[in-house]
């Protein structure tokens, strides 16, 4: 098979993005801000997590402690300017809301002891009615995380992001799997193997750097890496306008109002599901009992849509961000259920790393607390040339 080196229009040879998700399009999108040569190779951005995912931008809800409620505070610090460079290179809305977050409790000891409880307002069973009116009876305390909220990604931040990435020259292979990465004598990364959307042309693309960025699927290109998926189901409804403010975080269930009265419902959680597709009856009805539980007149909204997706899991819920067992080739995966939340800082990351820009004390301590090492890795060794599948 021979090496079809990928020729940018200048010359120079373009950098990889293998997935083109929501970390592959907001990483493509940075580095093309760069003037970086960038080429997504997209197996089907349709069943990309980032367009089945909820959008909330929610590290104090989802009570995350430790180092990743630091990786997800950094990133929803960066979201406004994040957003702001997106909606400037595309044209687009993407349906940012900062509408802060309620976390209900069934007592006031539960909410003293969420993990997060020192970011949020606490509320008792007036101050919860008064944020959620019509909230369900067993609900007597919450917690108001003002800082908190979620981004239109299914509908707007996606779209968006693909538009600014095409309009900084970004070049995109949809419907194109990359089957198996290809190392030269010295272990380091030089072709990325190719199958076509028919699956009928297989060819091999010369390049010196590369994104993992296959989300959910990412163990099938490199092994090594522990990602798994971590399936979820989905529906909408369709609410009064304004029915709804804030997002209303619950235990199985949350709630997500758009602007225009659609609400967002999630999610299952099914690591044993594997990429098993489609909906189960057991997984609907778990999401509308917690409907019925959260926001008993939301019971008799009309359902719109119902969808599932795979959260790109990790054995401690943490992503892996920046190099990897290959030289050549970085990682951009595992973000778990805040993919969207940790967008902005993962591509500021990974931008940072690949153009050699250098970092701050803050992105350097962020990247080595999230390196794939801490895993204790089997490191890939030059022996293990050719396709690693
Ligand atoms: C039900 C659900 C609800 C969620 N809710 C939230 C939320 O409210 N807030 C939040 O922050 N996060 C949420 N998430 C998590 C978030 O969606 C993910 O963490 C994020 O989308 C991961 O982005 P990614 O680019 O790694 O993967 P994806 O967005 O899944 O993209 C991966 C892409 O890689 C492509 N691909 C795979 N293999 C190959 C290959 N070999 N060659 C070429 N392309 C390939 C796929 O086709 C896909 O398009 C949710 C996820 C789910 C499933």
């Amino acid at each position: 098979m021979t090496l079809t080196p990928t020729l940018s229009s200048d010359g120079s040879k373009a950098l990889l993005v293998l997935g083109g998700g929501l970390m592959g399009l907001a990483i493509a999108h940075q580095l093309a801000r760069r003037g970086r040569p960038v080429r997504v190779i997209s197996r089907n951005r349709k069943e990309a997590a980032g367009f089945g995912a909820a959008g909330m931008l929610a590290p104090h809800a989802e009570g995350l402690t430790g180092d990743l409620l630091r990786l997800g505070q950094a990133s929803l610090a960066r979201i406004p300017g994040w957003v702001a460079q997106i909606e400037a290179d595309s044209g687009l809305n993407c349906g940012h809301r900062p509408c802060g977050i309620v976390v209900p409790f069934q007592t006031s000891a539960e909410r003293d002891a969420y993990p997060t409880a020192p970011w949020g307002t606490p509320l008792d069973r007036g101050g919860l009615e008064r944020e959620i009116p019509g909230i369900g009876p067993r609900w007597q305390a919450g917690l108001l995380f003002e800082q908190d909220g979620q981004i239109d990604n299914r509908r707007q931040l996606m779209w968006a992001l693909e538009r600014a990435c095409a309009g900084l020259g970004v070049a995109f292979e949809e419907g194109c799997s990359a089957t198996g990465l290809v190392r030269d004598a010295h272990g380091r990364l030089a072709a990325v193997d190719l199958l076509d959307a028919a699956g009928a042309q297989r060819r091999q693309l010369a390049c010196e750097q590369a994104v993992l960025s296959c989300g959910a699927w990412s163990a099938q290109l490199l092994p090594e890496l522990p990602v798994f998926p971590v399936k979820g189901q989905m529906l909408s409804l369709q609410g009064p306008q304004q029915a709804l403010q804030r997002v209303v975080f619950g235990p199985g269930t949350y709630l997500v109002p758009r602007d225009d009265g659609l609400i967002v419902v999630g999610a299952t959680s099914e690591p044993k599901a594997g990429f098993a597709e489609g909906l189960t009856p057991f997984g609907q009805q778990q999401l509308e009992a917690g409907i019925a539980a959260l926001l008993p007149a939301a019971a008799q909204w009309p359902p719109m849509e119902r969808w599932w997706g795979y959260r790109p899991g990790t054995p401690d819920e943490g992503p892996l961000l920046g190099a990897s067992p290959i030289e050549g080739l970085w990682l951009a995966t595992g973000h778990y259920r805040n993919g969207v939340l940790l967008a902005a800082i993962t591509a500021e990351l990974l931008a940072d790393a690949i153009s050699g820009d250098g970092y701050s004390a803050e992105q350097q301590q962020l990247l080595e607390t999230f390196d794939w090492r801490r895993f204790n890795l089997r490191r890939a060794t030059p022996d293990r040339r050719g396709s690693s599948r």
